[in-house]
């Protein structure tokens, strides 16, 4: 299965990506991922991609094409992927298209996860990330069962700086601006599955998997 996750920040995509992963057996591909993997690694790419990120931007289109498709070809994606927060901009979903087009494949499925704006914030402004393992939490609605330390690893947790409100809400400006018009361009291709991820995240999931199939 070649899959999209598409949808704002905050709206839930790590947290289904992970279900998905285990359910339909493909890698989970998060360029964000990659990204941060690169800074804590002190990389060229992740010297270039810092500053951006801090301030909720978006990377540059040129930084961000070559790494995915590099990453596409790798063996594990034989038989499909995850695209976790990309594309993210009209020209990032062009290249994809004609990436896929030269490999004879397509998308099966575009997932749009649909959040308003104050619960997106909520959720961005209470999230905690392990610092070892990079298991999600949330302070309110998904806590561990110790304060600031992960329940599967016993990591020390901690919150990211882009998770600030100020950084969360240009990144959902950013994210209205030059990732929604996605939404048009994969609705007229029909792959587009739209799902209200305001609910609970089992719910969601159950929903995902009765549209796109066991
Ligand atoms: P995420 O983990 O998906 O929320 O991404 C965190 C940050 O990484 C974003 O705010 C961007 O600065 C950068 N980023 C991740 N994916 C992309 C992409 N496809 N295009 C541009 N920037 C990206």
């Amino acid at each position: 299965m070649r899959a999209v996750l598409l949808g704002p920040p905050g709206a839930g995509k790590g947290t289904q990506a992970v279900k998905l992963v285990e359910k339909y057996g493909v890698p989970q591909i998060s360029t964000g991922d990659i990204f941060r993997k690169n800074i804590k690694e002190g990389t060229e790419l992740g010297k270039k991609a810092q500053e951006y990120m801090n301030a909720g931007e978006l990377v540059p289109d040129e930084l961000v094409v070559d790494l995915v498709k590099d990453r596409l070809m790798q063996e594990d994606c034989a038989n499909g992927y995850l695209l976790d927060g990309f594309p993210r901009t009209i020209y990032q979903a062009e290249e994809l298209d004609k990436f896929l087009a030269e490999q004879g494949q397509k998308l099966d499925a575009v997932i749009n996860f649909e959040v308003g704006h104050d619960e997106l914030i909520t959720r961005l402004t209470g999230r905690r990330i392990c610092k070892k393992c990079g298991a999600s939490y949330h302070i309110v609605n998904i806590p561990p069962k110790k304060e600031g330390v992960c329940d599967k690893c016993g990591g020390e947790l901690e919150q990211r700086k882009d998770d600030t409100v100020e950084t969360a809400e240009n990144r959902i400006s950013v994210y209205r601006e030059s990732t929604a018009p996605l939404i048009g361009y994969y609705e007229k291709t029909g792959a587009l599955k739209n799902f209200n991820a305001e609910r609970d995240h089992e719910i969601v999931f159950n929903e995902i998997v009765a549209e796109i199939g066991e």
